[in-house]
């Protein structure tokens, strides 16, 4: 069996350790880089699954590795950092990582976060690209005919909460900052315009809860913005 590839760039002895020693507990396969550029070598020569990565490292800033990174994988990367500021989480999540972990964390946390970033990881190798139909929970789409079910029955969405949902659903388990969805669903991301996405969304998940039987799919990041939890194991079906 395949065993996914984690690389842990992480400057202090402490949380390393105890990284460390929970990815060994797991059986996990992993590699440490203790500083920024050993971390972009590693990333090249190791070409790891998932990162973990903290931001404040020796010889640079952890959120310089997510841009270069990101010029060429779209491998998970989970940030772990003592910087607990919204300010920080919305720029490392902007610059492209999947998820943010404030220290001191738990291990089930971090466990859990790991998790979701692996299968993401397996899922995105696995499905081919082809696959146009999204099965999350009760919620089905068919991306093809653009037509949406809640439980079998199909419910009618606007274009803008449809591309909205479409956003949300191909980045399952991810959290999605309000300037990111604003770009990609209106072009533009005016900090103006942030209330009136929460009014968009808001009608969207009433159209999506009405005659579901599934506890609430899009997660609010107050402050942050909004993801699409998976309820299966297996959200992507061909
Ligand atoms: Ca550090």
């Amino acid at each position: 069996m395949y065993k996914p590839k984690i690389l842990v760039v992480e400057d202090d002895k402490a949380v390393l350790n105890l990284i460390k020693m929970t990815l060994e507990t797991n059986d996990y396969k992993f590699h440490i880089a203790q500083n920024g550029e050993q971390a972009l070598l590693d990333a090249v020569s190791y070409n790891p699954d998932v990162f973990i990565l903290d931001l404040g490292l020796p010889d640079m800033d952890g959120t310089q590795i997510i841009e270069k990174v990101r010029g060429w994988s779209s491998a998970p990367i989970i940030v772990v950092s003592a910087r607990s500021d919204d300010k920080d989480k919305v720029e490392a999540l902007d610059m492209g990582a999947d998820d943010y972990l404030t220290k001191p964390f738990s291990i089930d946390e971090f466990l859990a976060r790991l998790r979701v970033a692996i299968r993401r990881r397996v899922s995105e190798g696995s499905v081919s690209i082809e696959s146009n139909v999204y099965e999350n929970g009760d919620l089905k789409i068919d991306y093809q005919s653009g037509i949406v079910y809640v439980g079998g029955e199909e419910v009618h969405l606007t274009p803008i909460e449809y591309k909205l949902l479409v956003l949300l659903s191909k980045n399952t388990g991810k959290v999605l900052t309000h300037n990111y969805i604003l770009k990609e669903v209106w072009g533009n991301a005016l900090q103006s315009d942030v209330p009136s996405l929460r009014v968009f969304m808001a009608t969207l998940r009433k159209k999506l809860e009405k005659g579901s039987s599934s506890p609430r799919m899009i997660q609010t990041h107050i402050g942050v913005g909004y993801r699409m939890i998976s309820l299966s194991n297996n959200n992507t079906k061909v």
